[in-house]
């Protein structure tokens, strides 16, 4: 599912919440529920957190690496991996158990994410 519509930027496009969603993943048989792409890890962080607050399955979260942005005839992500990774603790504070990447993200976001995550201890409460 993804995430960047309504005031909050916390609906998909169809105006879904993310608690709305949770129910219909798992009513659909999910194992796992999560949101991918949308606009950029630090908008995830509140919707991870409520998916976290309504389900006990894994929750992942696939961020883009910040808000698409029109380059010429080209769609560019704009997020660097120091930037993209410095959301990472929240993330897994906010409740997520997997954290990958989307949209404009690549080997050096996601190396960046593991060593974010591997340089403080997790301290998790679910
Ligand atoms: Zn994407």
């Amino acid at each position: 599912m993804s995430f960047d519509s309504g005031k909050e930027k916390t609906q998909t496009i169809m105006g879904v919440s993310p608690e709305q969603a949770v129910v219909e993943m798992e009513e659909a048989g999910a194992w796992m529920v999560g949101a991918n792409c949308g606009l950029g890890p630090e908008l995830y962080v509140r919707v991870c957190g409520r998916m976290r607050a309504v389900t006990s399955r894994p929750v992942w979260v696939k961020p883009s690496a910040g808000i698409p942005q029109m380059v010429g005839t080209e769609i560019a992500y704009p997020q660097r991996p120091d930037a993209f990774a410095s959301f990472a603790l929240q993330l897994r504070e906010a409740g997520a158990n997997v954290i990958g990447g989307c949209c404009g993200t690549g080997p050096d976001h996601i190396k960046r994410l593991v060593a974010v995550l591997a340089s403080q201890s997790s301290v998790r409460k679910h």
